[in-house]
């Protein structure tokens, strides 16, 4: 697919964690993209999510006509924020997440608020705002390079083509 390389930056729980969470990601129904998320306090998970519909609405992301994602499919981040909410948080100042996609603006100001105060993401979005943000805040925002396996576990077939002349990561 791509030529790979090494990366040595990252701890092997950094790498797994994110492994962990492409794991979560393949959970969703969504054709156009399957995002992963999980928050930390320490080095404990205390929440996952995946983007999908809110509860109530079938498990279909994408309308039948114009393959858009529908008004009611929740992003992965705030899937797990919100299950922390709906089963009682313990409190999230000064959690990490990590998560395959990075947040879009929506998210990331609740990442902000939330008091998440590191966050990891794998796969960069063509659409930074949400980064930027991030980042304009003081959160420590780090990119754990997305290996093949990662990409091909989250994006469909055609999305993968973007991606043949992009440096992959492989880590082991
Ligand atoms: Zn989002």
């Amino acid at each position: 697919m791509s030529k790979l390389i090494k990366r040595r930056r990252y701890s092997d729980f950094e790498i797994n964690t994110m492994d962990l969470a492409v794991t979560v990601a393949s959970n969703s129904y969504c054709e156009r993209r399957k995002v992963g998320c999980l928050i930390l306090k320490g080095n404990q998970i205390i929440s996952d999510g995946y983007n999908g519909t809110i509860s109530g609405f079938q498990n279909c992301c994408e309308d039948e006509e114009s393959g858009l994602t529908l008004p009611t499919v929740l992003h992965a981040e705030s899937n797990a924020l919100m299950k922390l909410l709906r089963n009682g948080s313990m409190g999230l100042n000064g959690c990490t997440m990590f998560v395959t996609t990075s947040p879009c603006l929506n998210c990331a100001k609740m990442i902000i608020q939330a008091g998440i105060k590191k966050l990891f993401y794998s796969d960069k979005h063509h659409l930074d705002e949400g980064l930027e943000l991030l980042k304009e805040t003081g959160i420590e925002v780090v990119q754990i390079y997305p290996t093949a396996n990662w990409l091909a576990a989250t994006l469909p077939q055609h999305k993968l083509a973007k991606f043949e002349n992009v440096k992959l990561a492989e880590y082991e």
